[in-house]
């Protein structure tokens, strides 16, 4: 056992701090990693604070790891010391149902994630990323490519995925008009990476506030939602649209904005159910739709575009002790657009 350095909670009501954790020795399929950088996703403060009721204590959040090699096991041969690396959202599966098998890890009924679940011993609870250190199984560590900045990369791990996926699983590309739904961390990265599959792009955002933003990072269009006339003028004009926030929104609003056979795809859980009538469906044969992550195969994929075009996240880098101010700023979607953290702050 290797006793580390980590941040974390201890309960649900208490602010972040130090905490000393175990992590297991490296087995033969093992890959260690010293961790560099871990991105802050709003998911992270949900489980902190125990707000979806299934949180497991102590917890040290964190699953956009990024790091470099230290120790690899006997039979890894994927990876060698010295190897920058990440590790998302999952870092084991049961590797026998059919969605492990066809590569969606992500939709596994014994997935493991990276915190706030067992780990494959079905004791030790799994950690983290706000930790100087992660021992993961070779088949669920990825690749970061050579030319981006490993801080800035370190959001690709969920935002990017997060997004990535479903522009990939419905066809974006050249000719293919995507709205945007929210310009936060995910919202951002949809933009980015949309833009680079050579979409036509359109954010939706609440206000035209952020206007100058969303064409920076790739948008050809930006529309004002709190103005009733952009219902009117972008009916049925999208093939995709990717929402990306969690708030209750009129979903039967959004989804006349699609062309016949356009999907809306959600990413957020707005905690109050919205109301949905079937017209807006069954008027153009539309269809809604959620996304989660993505299987490790995808990520890597991903991983390897966004390498290509040189893609990564518009960060805030912080160090460990700023991290409960960083909540707070992220509830108020204050901040362009992830925060990252400074491990070398933790060591
Ligand atoms: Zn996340
Ligand atoms: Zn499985």
């Amino acid at each position: 056992m290797d006793q580390i350095k980590a941040y974390g909670v201890l309960n649900a009501t208490q602010p972040l701090g130090p905490l000393q954790i175990i992590r297991r020795l490296i087995g033969a399929n093992d890959v260690a990693i010293n961790i560099t950088y871990c991105g802050v996703c709003h998911s992270d403060i949900h489980q902190a604070r125990n707000e979806w009721r299934n949180s497991l204590y102590p917890m040290v959040p964190g699953h956009e790891i990024v790091g470099i090699v230290a120790d690899v096991g006997t039979n890894v041969k994927k990876f060698k010391i010295g190897d920058k690396v990440g590790v998302g959202c999952l870092v084991d599966s049961c590797r026998d149902c059919l969605d492990c098998r066809e590569g969606l890890e992500q939709f596994c009924l014994k997935p493991i994630f990276t915190y706030n679940c067992l780990e494959k011993d079905n004791k030790t609870l799994a950690q983290g990323g706000y930790s100087t250190k992660i021992v993961v199984d070779q088949d669920f560590v990825l690749r970061i490519p050579d030319n981006l900045p490993l801080d800035q990369a370190a959001p690709l791990l969920c935002a990017g995925i997060t997004t990535y996926s479903p522009l990939h699983h419905w066809n974006v590309g050249p000719g293919k008009r995507v709205a945007i739904i929210g310009l936060g961390g995910l919202g951002h990265m949809a933009v980015k990476i949309a833009h680079a599959m050579k979409a036509e792009v359109t954010v939706l955002s609440r206000t035209l506030d952020k206007g100058d933003d969303a064409k920076r990072l790739g948008s050809d269009h930006v529309y004002a939602t709190n103005d009733p006339k952009t219902f009117e003028k972008l009916s049925r004009h999208f093939d995709l649209i990717i929402n990306t926030v969690s708030v209750k929104l009129d979903w039967g609003a959004y989804l006349g904005l699609l062309k016949r056979d356009g999907c809306m795809v959600l990413l957020g859980v707005p905690t109050d159910a919205p109301e949905l009538q079937a017209s807006p469906l069954i008027m153009a044969r539309r269809s809604l739709a959620g996304s989660l992550i993505g299987g490790i195969k995808e990520t890597q994929e991903m991983l390897n575009f966004c390498g290509q075009h040189n893609i990564t996240s518009d960060i805030e880098l912080i160090s460990i002790d700023k991290i409960n101010e960083a909540y707070e700023r992220i509830i108020k979607a204050d901040v362009k657009y992830r925060f990252v953290i400074d491990i070398a702050s933790l060591k």
